[in-house]
């Protein structure tokens, strides 16, 4: 039999990063086993669902490299099928007609100190099968509840292993509302029966729903999936992940600068390890790994530093042209940038072969490549009072002195460097006199890559226009 899985967000909402990692577990499954991915989209919830949730979710998905094989497919489609399955059940006298008020069931079962679907179940049993059909040809309104049979439920779950649950704790759930839509449980297992999902792996949020969904599938008798219920993702505090410990959409980590393939990465890894002591790992490496056996049953910490480190170490592995792309795309909020440069894949190799180990996102990238791509650029107040306007001759005369041998120069990392640490010596000062004035000079900033391999890459041209420029600024202070 070969694996079917589906991930089945309900679209009320941006996707999540443990719908993500729900998402994550599925894909890896099927990509592992060669089976199916299915997505299905439970709009059921019309007041809830809208397109544009919808569509936020599949572009999450789109941009985790998540796709699928079948769908999206939506679960609203299918409410005439959930409803005759119902009905089947309800000819079956497996479900039963509640047309009773909610508010007299529960304070009846109040006083009773009762569960109210058996004070329902009461009331249809008094009613009788005749009457109840009578009732409901003469077009009084009428809720649809499932009997839930006597004794227990059990199933294996994959990741909890053998669960029983006494029935006598399950309530007789409402099948179909009286206004004839179907509830979640009926139609998802409706669904997933339909759509022949093998396995359903899912938040353990949802672990008290299966007992209800396993009765279903074997009153409806329908073949029922494998099920495995992957542990909720935690906050710092240990507690279930929510806003208060910071951004939880996965679009938001995008705009941060975060690689999809390290956002993968870092999500398999909630709940899931290789075995071994690996972190780091390509999609590849994941699919290879993965396997429901080493899922956990606790939550995981969701760590943003440890996103962060992982990211920077896929900014460092990544190809230079998919890092040039995201480069690219980052630059656009960038002003004055040089459409000479930028179109230039060449330099931008360089670039961001000399930028990468340094950033730990892409925004960091972005924001490190602006002198580089810029012009003009902006300069860092800091930079320029602490080597420019403390003391203006001085700098001036020593960036004079450099831009005179940097003039001089052949254009190399090395005979530049020579050059600079040779008017150093013959200066008597350190070489970070002469470097510090001049990295403000070309990069406006406090820190950046060597100096020497800054120079290089932005070119003889334009470093020594930059450096010029530096003095006559020094001179105007
Ligand atoms: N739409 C449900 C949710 O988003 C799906 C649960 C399931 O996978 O069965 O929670």
């Amino acid at each position: 039999m070969s694996v079917r899985v589906r991930f089945a967000p309900s679209p009320s909402g941006y996707l999540h990063v443990g719908l993500a990692r729900t998402a994550i577990f599925n894909w890896l499954l099927a990509r592992g086993h060669e089976g199916a991915f299915v997505l299905r989209v439970e709009d059921t919830d019309r007041m809830r669902s809208s397109d544009e949730h919808t569509q936020a979710i599949l572009d999450g998905l789109g941009w985790l490299g998540i796709d699928y094989d079948e769908g999206p497919l939506f679960q609203s489609a299918g409410v005439a099928r959930h409803r005759s399955d119902a009905l089947r059940l309800l000819e079956a006298g497996k479900a039963y007609r509640d047309f009773a008020d909610p508010a007299s069931v529960k304070d009846e079962a109040a006083e009773r100190g009762m569960h109210p679907s058996r004070v329902a179940r009461e009331r249809a049993e008094q009613l009788g099968v005749d009457q109840s059909e009578q009732l409901a040809a003469d077009g009084r309104p009428f809720a649809v509840r499932f009997r839930v049979p006597d004794g227990e439920t059990r199933f294996t779950d994959m990741v909890h292993g053998d669960m029983r649950f006494g029935n006598d704790d399950i309530d007789d759930l409402v099948i179909l509302r009286s206004d004839g839509t179907p509830v979640y449980n009926l139609a998802v297992v409706s669904d997933d029966a339909d759509m022949a999902i093998t396995h359903v792996i899912r938040g353990d949020d949802h672990l008290s729903n299966t007992p209800k969904q396993v009765l279903l599938y074997r009153a409806l008798g329908l073949t029922e999936p494998v099920f495995a219920h992957v542990p909720m993702i935690l906050g710092s505090d240990g507690k279930k992940l929510s806003k208060r410990h910071g951004a939880t959409a996965v679009g938001e980590y995008e705009a941060e600068g975060i690689l999809p393939d390290a956002m993968f990465n870092f999500l398999s890894l909630l709940g899931w390890s290789p075995g071994d002591d690996r972190e780091f790992m390509s999609r590849a490496d994941i699919i290879e790994a993965f396997s429901m056996e080493r899922v956990l049953k606790k939550g995981s910490v969701f760590d943003v530093d440890k996103l962060s480190w992982l990211n920077g170490r896929h900014i460092a592995e990544i190809p230079a042209p998919e890092l040039i792309e995201h480069l690219r795309k980052g630059a656009t909020s960038l002003a004055n940038v040089d459409s000479s440069l930028i179109d230039d894949d060449q330099w931008l190799t360089g670039l961001v072969d000399l930028l990468r180990a340094r950033s730990r996102t892409i925004r960091d990238l972005v924001a490190q490549a602006e002198p580089f791509l810029c012009d003009p650029f902006p300069f860092e107040e800091k930079a320029l009072q602490k080597h420019w306007a403390k003391d203006p001759p001085t700098a001036s005369d020593r960036l004079e002195r450099v831009l005179a041998r940097l003039e001089a120069s052949e254009w190399t990392a090395t005979a530049l460097e020579e050059g600079l640490r040779g008017l150093a010596e013959e200066l008597e000062i350190g070489a970070g006199k002469l470097i510090h004035p001049l990295r403000v000079a070309v990069t406006g900033r406090m820190s950046s890559p060597g100096i020497f391999d800054v120079l290089t890459l932005l070119g003889r041209e334009r470093a020594l226009s930059r450096t010029r420029a530096g003095v006559e600024r020094i001179g105007a202070l």
